[in-house]
């Protein structure tokens, strides 16, 4: 096979990143945009050893499951991947594809339930963070820095649009410059908008100390009656990727912004991780509870906390909760989070899941069932070693990647823990990127 042939392929798979597979003389091609079951015809854009990537020409026989993408954007934004399939399709497509990752890299053979879905397929997203460059504000291309200038995300809330506006047009008339990643020069470099909701939270992030005037911008968003409570401007002087610098300045109201879960309040801190899907977290958060099977007695751990959401979502049932956190804002969130719930039966810690779970264990710390929810990266051994050696009933995984959590699973089977059940569940619609929760149980011994 040569790069720029055209073949035409029957698509049989799907990756994990979305992309429909077909073969051509036994070799894989990964074309976007495509669905199983669908003939393309495909341009051959890259070959490697043992396989190739397409570009989508035609499809020649469309999947009953194809639909006109919704989004402008689509063909060129990397944000989604799912836009021109429905949304059967791309609940099955989730549910496999957790399927396919616990059978080949677990070795777990359990099969998922359906995928759990709010129905919610736009606008669902309460956090956005625009890059700002000399070519616009917008998302980048997918595996790039190129910036696609978009005017509205639809999976973003309609503040957003509104609110970008304002900014261009207060970048216009102050002289803000763009920031160009090259050379590394201007000011603004993104815009990270916040929502819960009943308040945005507006954070600017510049790669220059000097406060920002935001006196006209504030007075505009107001005038569209839109509640921000806070501007924070976020210092990253660095040449990184990471969106985020150390120092906040605050330019007006407060730095925080507050959200409920349920009839649970949280404090939410620009540094802090909170769930991005404003109809489908709370849903997460029962299931858990429901594998966690409390009846107000247990300690609970609730290793990688974030801002203490689940274990506060469940102090009321459990006896005990211990949170663990990396990020320090977070676990001062959680401890005010606490307070602000009147959660009296929980207790936070800063650091390393990997080293203060095992120092916990050192102390004599005992739990009786556990939440993991960790990064895409997955859990390190030596935290589900320290984990397992105090034998709690039940571990309840939540992960939003399902080839580490396969691997985690795999692990904690050899530690007598066996996987009961498997929801995978529709955080992130139009992308391919599922969450999912999974209930471990010890086995008898
Ligand atoms: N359970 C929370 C947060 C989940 S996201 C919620 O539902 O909101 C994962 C969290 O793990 C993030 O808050 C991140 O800061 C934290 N984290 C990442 N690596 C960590 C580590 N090695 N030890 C402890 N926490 C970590």
């Amino acid at each position: 096979m040569q790069k720029n042939e055209v073949y035409e392929i029957e698509i049989t798979g799907m990756t994990e990143e979305g992309d429909g597979v077909g073969r051509v003389n036994k070799m894989a091609v990964f074309v976007p945009y495509t669905i199983v079951g669908e003939t393309v015809r495909v341009l051959i854009v890259k070959v490697l050893k043992h396989y190739a990537f397409g570009k989508l020409l035609e499809v020649l026989k469309p999947s009953i499951h194809r639909v006109k993408a919704e989004c402008p954007y689509f063909y060129q934004c990397g944000g989604c991947q799912l836009w021109h399939m429905d949304r059967d399709a791309e609940l099955s497509y989730k549910r496999q594809k957790v399927e396919d990752c616990l059978l080949r890299i677990g070795k777990i053979d359990v099969k998922p339930d359906p995928t759990e879905d709010a129905g919610i397929m736009e606008r669902y997203r309460n956090k956005a963070q625009y890059p700002v460059t000399p070519e616009g504000i917008g998302f980048y291309r997918r595996n790039s820095h190129q910036v696609i200038p978009m005017t509205d995300c639809k999976l973003q809330g309609e503040h957003d649009a509104v609110v970008l506006e304002l900014i261009r047009n207060w970048m216009r008339e102050e002289n803000i410059e763009s920031y160009a990643e090259e050379n590394h020069t201007g000011t603004l470099r993104h815009i990270y908008l916040r929502e819960g909701k009943e308040e945005l939270l507006l954070v600017l992030v510049t790669r220059t100390e000097e406060p920002l005037s935001v006196d006209g911008l504030l007075k505009q968003i107001k005038g569209k009656k839109i509640s921000v409570v806070g501007i924070v401007q976020n210092v990253n002087d660095r040449k990184t990727n990471v969106v985020l610098g150390k120092k906040n300045l605050l330019l007006w109201g407060r730095d925080y912004l507050i959200d409920s879960i349920g009839d649970v309040k949280f404090k939410i801190s620009p540094q802090s991780f909170y769930q991005v899907n404003r109809f489908e977290t709370e849903e997460l958060y029962r299931l858990a509870g429901e594998f966690a099977g409390l009846t107000g007695k247990e300690t609970l751990w609730d290793i990688y906390c974030g801002i203490g959401t689940i274990g506060q979502f469940l102090a009321k049932k459990a006896g005990k909760v211990i949170g663990v956190e990396i990020v320090p804002e977070a676990v001062k969130n959680a401890k005010e989070n606490a307070v602000l719930n009147q959660i009296l039966n929980s207790e936070y810690y800063c650091g390393k899941a990997e080293v203060l779970v095992p120092k916990l264990v050192e102390e004599g710390e005992k739990a009786d069932v556990v939440i993991l929810d960790p990064p895409r990266k997955g859990c390190e051994e030596r935290l589900l070693d320290a984990v397992t050696s105090v034998h709690p009933k039940r571990i309840v995984y939540i992960s939003c990647k399902p080839s580490t959590l396969a691997r985690d699973l795999q692990y904690l089977a050899k530690k007598g823990y066996e996987t009961k059940k498997v929801i995978p569940v529709n955080m992130f619609p139009r992308t391919a990127h599922v969450e999912t929760v999974v209930l471990l149980q010890r086995q008898n011994t």
